[in-house]
């Protein structure tokens, strides 16, 4: 079925020297092309043969078990920040045609059976009325699910997410990337997880009420503030999940500690291969997994690949004095700002790294802690760079293809889009029933 749709929604047209060619199928059997920069030219028929003409080579074969095995699988994707970016555009996702990287139409067509939306407000810009900047996100992506019944779900438990996959729609769950929006109350805590968000990104680039971040210079709090403390032990209560992507090193080890649940990264790559604070080091990353969590890696190309990252600092440095101009042309309108910084950044940027480097990150996690601990969080819509063919969210099927390519079985490689998340969401739940059987009490 999803051979079908993905074929039906993708074709890859051969067009000898050219870039590669999509060609989509819109409602009624219309057709439209749509030429892409992407640096394979492969060539699919309607049957789905494959051939190469380029630097790399797509074996037809290995392509069409690679479908399969995408079909087969619940692919899961943890980040994408989405709801920032349709929030005060007209958008739906229904629809086709959306400029940004995820929308209902495009994850079918990349076979991304379901994802977290990632409801962000910033510590830096939002301090004034973090919640109702959240409260507005959220109502967002319940309008746009409400709008496309036929295509989207809103799922809050992995046994949502297994119905609506089954159904052939695609379930959206609700995460919080920064605690800000908790406003340091445990009871808006239990009203979001009430509205459906399942996780919370403790913080974000700057400190908060509950944790150091990464990013945020000299610390506040040496890991998790007192209250960050509570949090934890509410959210492992509710069955929400813990993510610590973005958190200090202090605040991830603290995290660990006091939480009774395996915990998340719901979008961090590997600092070994990429040595930035955003990444996990091998011990975060062998603990994480001890504890029965899991990295989800990010497909942003400054986190994945150094050369790619020295590259970038170069251009960011070049166009700062624009972006300062936009920053203060447009201070009162942060989307406008975004667009234009965005399209500044797009102008400039550096070669993007080959898919290859993604798929690195993978291995080497499996190579250091097993094959069930790792999986996939994309960052769309939030980050600006992705490597070659996974320009937006209907790339997804060249992971699969990449991960068989490097010897990876069927069972592993379904782990990897999505089963090991599954796991740990199911541990978290398993948990949170613990804690609700053995005592009635909630943090005050
Ligand atoms: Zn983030």
């Amino acid at each position: 079925m999803m051979i079908k749709s993905l074929l039906n929604g993708r074709l890859w047209k051969f067009d000898p020297g050219k870039p590669l060619t999509l060609c989509r199928f819109y409602g009624g059997g219309k057709m439209k092309f749509i030429n892409r920069q992407i640096t394979v030219i492969a060539w699919v028929m309607l049957l789905g043969a494959i051939t190469l003409t380029a630097d790399r080579q797509i074996d037809p074969v290995l392509w069409q078990k690679a479908l399969k095995i995408h079909e087969r699988a619940l692919v899961v994707d943890t980040h994408v920040d989405t709801p920032m970016y349709i929030l005060g555009e007209k958008t739906d996702l229904g629809r086709p045609g959306n400029p940004n990287d995820v929308d209902f139409v495009r994850m079918k067509e990349g076979g991304l059976d379901a994802v977290f939306f990632a409801v962000f407000v910033s510590n830096r810009l939002d301090k004034k009325q973090p919640s109702k900047n959240a409260l507005d996100m959220i109502d967002e992506v319940y309008l746009q699910i409400e709008n496309n019944p036929g295509l989207a779900e809103l799922a809050v438990s992995p046994g949502d997410m297994e119905h609506i996959h089954q159904k052939g729609k695609r379930a959206i769950l609700l995460g919080l990337e920064n605690g800000g929006p908790l406003e340091g109350n445990l009871r808006l805590l239990r009203n979001y997880y009430r509205l459906g968000v399942r996780y919370i990104t403790l913080t974000h680039s700057a400190h908060n009420d509950i944790c150091d971040s990464c990013s945020g210079g000299t610390a506040k709090w040496n890991g998790l503030s007192p209250f960050g403390k509570t949090l934890v032990q509410e959210m492992n209560r509710l069955g929400m999940l813990i993510d610590v992507s973005h958190i200090s090193d202090r605040a991830f080890w603290d995290v660990l500690s006091v939480s009774k649940a395996p915990v998340f990264a719901s979008h961090s790559c590997v600092r070994s291969l990429c040595d930035v604070s955003r990444n996990m080091s091998d011990k975060m990353i062998k603990a994480l997994a001890k504890k029965g969590g899991v990295i989800q890696i990010n497909f942003f190309s400054a986190f994945l690949d150094e050369d790619y990252r020295k590259r970038s600092a170069l251009v960011d440095k070049e166009i700062a004095p624009q972006r300062k101009l936009l920053r203060e042309k447009y201070k009162n309108d942060r989307n406008e700002y975004w667009n234009r910084s965005i399209a500044l950044w797009k102008k400039h940027a550096p070669e993007p790294p080959s898919i290859d480097r993604l798929i690195d990150h993978i291995d080497y996690v499996v190579k250091l802690v097993g094959v069930d601990y790792v999986g996939l969080g994309s960052d769309y819509d939030g980050a600006s760079s992705y490597p070659g063919g996974l320009a937006d969210v209907t790339g997804y099927p060249l992971i699969t293809y990449h991960l068989l390519k490097r010897g990876y079985e069927e069972k592993d490689i379904i782990k990897i889009l999505g089963g090991n998340f599954l796991r740990f969401f199911r541990q978290a739940e398993g948990v949170s029933r613990q804690l609700k059987s053995a005592s009635n009490t909630m943090q005050e």
